[in-house]
């Protein structure tokens, strides 16, 4: 993968060059008069942190000037940063293929036009450059151009791709790419999953059905929910609906580069308490980066 830090900053560019650049710019002044505080609140919430979470962190950070008795701007950014950065640190991690396990399933859902596709494309791309055996499973299997796509993304990556008929059954395409996954000895399988059927319910039920299928198998289970930054607080709410459905263990954040509203993130860690892994920086195969909580907040108010 490309410079972490490098990909960051270009991902926040439009989030620094708003929002994040007037909240750094807040503290430029050597007092902190009781104002900044509603300015700081203003800003946090024009950047989609919520209210919720931009009450919690601007508490934590005037507790902390209180008994630090701090007074200097520069200082109290510096706080604020790290109280970000304490907000962004959620327990769990990035997908890393090791040889020394057995295959690793990672199972993508998310609301359609989110960005899994293009995000499982990226990801196999990454795996695949670390010396990874990757397979794709196409068990998105609603839509016709969904098998395709996948199936273009694989060729271009150079991973093999499972798919059956549109209209098959997503269990039967995930069982098959497992069963190829056992013989050829790859290292990771991952799921493309549709992000609409006819109702919802089905659409959870179906999760739930891949999840059984692949929990025959003795491989750990990883769920990757892509989440389009761009949706903002919009797509905050979807996510609680796979996160009850589909026990998401952690969140690739896409198109974070179309948004200067970078603070979801902070809204996402916060609220769901789910680990951001990886984020999507542009429409490219290398345009992806891991997640990283310092790397973040230094990105976004440099
Ligand atoms: P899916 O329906 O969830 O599988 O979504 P797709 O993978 O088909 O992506 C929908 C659109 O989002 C496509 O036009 C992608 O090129 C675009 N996209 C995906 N990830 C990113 C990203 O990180 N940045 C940008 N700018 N566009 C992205
Ligand atoms: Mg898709």
């Amino acid at each position: 993968m490309p410079d972490s830090l490098d990909r960051t900053k270009k991902a926040v560019k439009r989030s620094r060059d708003s929002w994040f650049g007037k909240m750094a710019r807040l503290f430029d002044r050597t007092r902190v008069e009781d104002e900044v505080w509603d300015e700081l609140e203003e800003l946090l919430i024009a950047a989609d942190v919520g209210v919720a979470t931009t009450q919690k962190l601007i508490e934590k950070v005037k507790q902390r000037v209180r008994t630090e008795k701090l007074s200097d701007g520069v200082q109290v950014r510096a706080v604020l940063k790290d109280e970000m950065v304490n907000l962004l640190k959620v327990d769990g991690g990035a997908v890393s293929i090791s040889k020394s396990v057995s295959t690793q399933i990672i199972l993508v859902v998310g609301v359609n036009g989110s960005g899994k596709t293009t995000s499982i494309a990226k990801l196999a791309h990454s795996l695949k450059s670390e010396g990874g055996k990757v397979i794709l499973a196409a068990a998105d299997t609603f839509r016709a151009a969904a098998i395709d796509q996948l199936k273009r993304w694989g060729e271009r990556v150079g991973v093999e791709v499972v798919a059956h008929q549109p209209g098959g059954d997503p269990g039967a395409v995930v069982y098959d790419a497992l069963q190829a996954a056992q013989n050829r000895q790859a290292q990771v399988v991952i799921i493309d999953t549709a992000g609409r059927l006819h109702t919802k319910f089905n659409l959870m039920e179906e999760l739930k059905k891949i999840k059984r299928v692949a929990g025959k198998y003795d491989m750990p289970q990883e769920v990757l929910l892509v989440i389009d930054a761009t949706t903002g607080q919009n797509g905050l709410a979807q996510a609680r609906h796979f996160t009850e459905a589909a026990g998401v263990s952690g969140i690739f954040l896409a198109k974070l580069d179309g948004t200067a509203k970078g603070g979801i993130v902070l809204a996402i860690c916060d609220e769901l308490k789910i680990p951001i892994t990886y984020i999507g920086t542009g429409e490219q195969l290398d345009d992806i980066a891991p997640f990283d909580a310092n790397t973040f907040v230094e990105a976004i108010f440099s």
